[in-house]
């Protein structure tokens, strides 16, 4: 029985080796590396100890192997990982421009990520419960649109908690029904966990501490912001709190946000006290800037516990 339960892409993640390389002209990359955003979230809350599943479609290619067995070894529960005969596992390729933003070339849609349908949410996958998480960037066709839509419900049901992380890519915004489905999802969420980006998208031209308060008022329980180098603001409607990112070398940032969300909706899940969810998340998010490739600096418990009981070093500003 799973505490917290994802769907979405698993893909492969190909990534340039050199800053300002382009899509454009032929350069190295490396890969394939494990990855999709639900699936980093959840191989990171497979890795807390959480209870972690994952409803997703793959191929019949050795991309999908890959996948599969990393989950396994983090502890996810891989069951409702259907391999799809005939299809290839999705992918994406990801380009870094000198002011830290990245470039991609997602086949995400028309690749086995794009089959999964709410027919994959078998009614155990819901058995036991307590979180089922969402990601924007899986909302880019109305059959995945449709499963995160029935999977809230269906986790409500079972008395679970919805959290989403809206992960919005300019790329993905262009798909139809894209928009519909994060208005939606929005309004069901208990713990959201936007970027700055996914803040100005969400309320534009609005400051921070402001659209958190509107999007607070809205009902929800909290929202945990997430800003980067800089750190984290939780806010719910008693308290804002700020904590300050540890220092931390960034060797490739994709992928943090996803971690830092799997620490966090674990943490929850395993009862851990709300201040120390956060520096676990925090810390979570520094260990995974460390190291190339979306989910290779993913941790356990007890390597975050071991890393915050040295006590490391972290920026001045509280954000
Ligand atoms: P993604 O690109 O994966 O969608 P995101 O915008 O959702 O990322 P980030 O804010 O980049 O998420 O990272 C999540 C958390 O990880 C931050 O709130 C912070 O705690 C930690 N973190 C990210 N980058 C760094 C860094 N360079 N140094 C230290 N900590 C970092
Ligand atoms: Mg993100």
């Amino acid at each position: 029985m799973a505490q917290i339960v994802t769907i979405g892409e698993i893909l492969v993640e190909i990534m340039a080796t050199r800053i300002g390389q382009s899509f454009t002209e032929p350069g190295l990359f490396m890969g394939p590396y494990p990855s999709g955003a639900p699936a980093i979230f959840i191989d990171q809350a497979g890795r807390m100890g959480a209870g972690a599943a994952i409803a997703a479609c793959v191929g019949d290619d050795e991309f999908a192997t890959l996948n599969i067995e990393r989950l396994r070894r983090s502890g996810v529960d891989t069951r409702f990982v259907r391999r799809v005969a005939g299809a290839a596992t999705g992918s994406a390729f990801v380009t870094y421009r000198a002011d830290g933003s990245r470039d991609f070339v997602f086949n995400i849609a028309h690749s086995a990520a794009g089959l999964l349908d709410a027919t994959d949410l078998a009614p155990d996958l819901f058995a036991g419960c307590r979180f089922f998480h969402v990601m924007g960037s899986s909302l880019i066709n109305p059959g995945l649109a449709q499963a995160a839509r029935c999977g809230v419900e269906l986790a409500r049901a079972a008395g679970a908690r919805i959290s989403f992380d809206p992960n919005i890519r300019k790329e993905l915004l262009k798909l139809p029904e894209v928009e519909a489905t994060i208005r939606a999802i929005l309004g069901q969420t208990d713990i959201l966990l936007p970027s700055d980006a996914d803040l100005e998208y969400l309320c534009p031209g609005q400051d921070a501490d402001t659209a958190a308060r509107s999007l607070l008022a809205a009902g929800r329980e909290c929202l945990l912001l997430k800003r980067g180098a800089l750190g984290s603001v939780y806010y719910d409607r008693e308290q804002r709190i700020g904590t300050p990112a540890f220092l931390s070398e960034e060797v490739d940032p994709t992928g943090a946000g996803d971690c830092f969300g799997g620490t966090f909706v674990a943490s929850l899940a395993l009862g851990i006290p709300l201040p120390r969810a956060l520096e676990l998340a925090n810390a979570a998010g520094a260990l995974a800037v460390r190291k190339k490739g979306p989910m290779e600096g993913n941790a356990t418990l007890a390597e975050l516990e071991a890393f915050l009981a040295t006590d490391p070093p972290r920026r001045q500003e509280v954000p």
